[in-house]
């Protein structure tokens, strides 16, 4: 019996991750859950999972909760008590779903533990993926990739030596405006940018795929979990979305994994890897797909996956600046401050502004989110 920790229960892969655990109640059971502002939600999944603890990011969404708990049920309060939680409850896996920067601090906390870190918050990864590295060797701690790119490169690896390997093929569905023009992204309004092809996702993640950065915050994430140049990575656009991310190795053989585009499959892996536990989730019918496509990503039309290439090659603290950017332009424009277009414009600029640091430790990654922010927050 494996004891779960779940940093942000009510998004997404938050739900899908208890879709997968509600399967197995002789192998897991929920330690902890934690939310931003959801507790309608949260106190149901409370009634349902009865975990020992739960911790509201929001304070003032947490008022009123704590005479609404069960018996055994505890309250932990604001990002203080995220991070006690991640610090002290007792747990073996520690499932990162909360979205952006936010989770890092708490994910860096069971890291420190040593704990199973099945990951989801990409940004962890992306802002501080070499620190985080060495926190992992440090203290023993693994990280089992839960974005869908990732996982199935991981798969692809079970029995292989990293060494050769030629290059990771990440795939990229392109999005909801692959077919479009470049001038359709002066008036793209945030209702057409919100309404992906093929997977369902929160807001800010549905924009990212919109502008590709999702695809570059991929392609950083992968160096660091895969410990690879950035000319060993290379993108396709794969329209299906069933080839979930491939393999090439030094004798030209490429793996592939794939599968439906449903979260559940690669969460279910993060859990129980290195075994595999069945499941009655729906089967791929390949024949009724019928055809794989395939096509080169767009560098012109899409620059924010350009922007991703690019600060990782720059190094240092530009991935965190750009995360950060990126952070901030997704709000003004779900916010309709900006046009889907200004998103690639405020991140360069950005850019441009903000010092960079190499080999940064965590305090000096904190400052340069702060600062980043502050400085986006100004620009139109
Ligand atoms: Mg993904």
């Amino acid at each position: 019996m494996k004891n779960v920790f779940v940093l942000g229960s009510t998004g997404s892969i938050g739900v899908n991750t208890l879709n997968v655990i509600r399967n197995f109640p002789e192998h897991f059971k929920v330690s902890a859950l934690t939310v931003n502002t959801n507790t309608t939600l949260l106190l149901e999944q409370v009634n349902e999972f009865k975990p020992g603890w739960v911790v509201v990011k929001n304070k003032e969404a947490a008022i009123n909760l704590e005479n609404q708990l069960p018996a055994g049920c505890k309250l932990l309060v604001g990002t203080a008590g995220l991070i006690t939680a991640a610090s002290e409850i007792d747990y073996d896996i520690f499932l990162g779903a909360m979205v952006g920067y936010a989770g890092l601090a708490p994910t860096m906390e069971a890291i420190k533990r040593g704990k199973r870190i099945a990951l989801a918050n990409k940004e962890t990864l992306v802002v501080a993926g070499e620190v985080v590295k060495n926190y992992c060797e440090k203290y023993g701690a693994e990280i089992i990739p839960v974005d869908s790119e990732h996982s199935a490169i991981y798969q692809c690896l079970v029995g292989e030596n990293i060494t050769d390997v030629e290059k990771l093929i990440i795939t990229a569905s392109g999005g909801p405006f692959f077919n479009k023009d470049k001038s359709f992204f002066d008036h793209a309004t945030v209702e057409e940018a919100l309404n992906h092809p093929n997977w369902e996702m929160g807001n800010k993640i549905t924009i990212d795929s919109a502008t590709m950065m999702n695809k570059g915050l991929e392609v950083i994430e992968a160096r660091w979990l895969f410990g690879l140049p950035t000319n060993k990575i290379d993108v396709v656009i794969h329209p299906q979305s069933i080839i979930h991310s491939m393999v090439q190795f030094r004798d030209g053989s490429i793996k592939a994994q794939m599968g439906l585009p449903d979260m559940k499959l690669p969460i279910q892996y993060a859990l129980t890897y290195p075994e595999r536990f069945e499941n009655k989730f729906e089967r791929t019918d390949l024949a009724a797909i019928g055809t794989l496509s395939f096509y080169e990503p767009d560098f012109e039309k899409f620059e924010c996956l350009k922007l991703a290439f690019d600060v990782l090659e720059i190094g240092g603290t530009a991935p965190c600046v750009l995360n950060a950017a990126n952070e901030i332009a997704v709000e003004k424009f779900l916010n309709k401050e900006i046009k889907f277009s200004t998103i690639p414009v405020l991140i360069e600029k950005t850019l441009a502004k903000i010092g960079n640091h190499q080999s940064p430790n965590l305090d000096t990654i904190f400052a340069c989110d702060l600062e980043t922010r502050e400085f986006v927050r100004k620009l139109n």
